[in-house]
């Protein structure tokens, strides 16, 4: 079997809301993400000798980082900092519960799905220590 992986990174802000560790307060990260998919035929390669282009990568999950996630702020839909956040005009992305690393590893695997990759694993790194994987079920 052959897959291909390329690596991503993007700045954010977030919090854990209703979280006792200092991760309650508003802070940053400058996030590595590694995506993982296999072609169309994960048991063959293209005319190309390729599994998957990385440029398709690139030119799908990457430019949808670039534009959608980096510079942004995640908050848990709940958190009290999200009409103050939308009043001053910089609305944040939300999430159902805590913008988690683990919470980024399935947002960015169900976006791969929904750009067409045939995604197999994300790893999303939100310090250079500490990492969460979402993989195919
Ligand atoms: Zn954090």
């Amino acid at each position: 079997m052959f897959s291909v992986a390329r690596v991503f990174s993007f700045s954010y802000g977030h919090r854990l809301y209703r979280y006792e560790g200092k991760c309650r307060r508003l802070h940053g990260h400058n996030a590595r993400v590694r995506v993982e998919v296999q072609g169309e035929d994960c048991a063959a390669l293209d005319d190309q000798g390729m599994a998957l282009d990385f440029v398709k990568l690139k030119d799908t999950l990457g430019r949808w980082l670039d534009e959608s996630l980096d510079h942004r702020v995640f908050l848990a839909r709940e958190d009290p900092l999200v009409p103050l956040l939308t009043d001053a005009g910089d609305p944040p992305i939300c999430f159902d519960g805590n913008p988690t690393a683990e919470a980024f590893a399935k947002l960015i695997y169900d976006r791969a799905l929904e750009e067409g990759l045939n995604v197999v694993r994300v790893d999303f790194w939100e310090t250079d220590k500490c990492r969460a994987t979402y993989s195919r079920p």
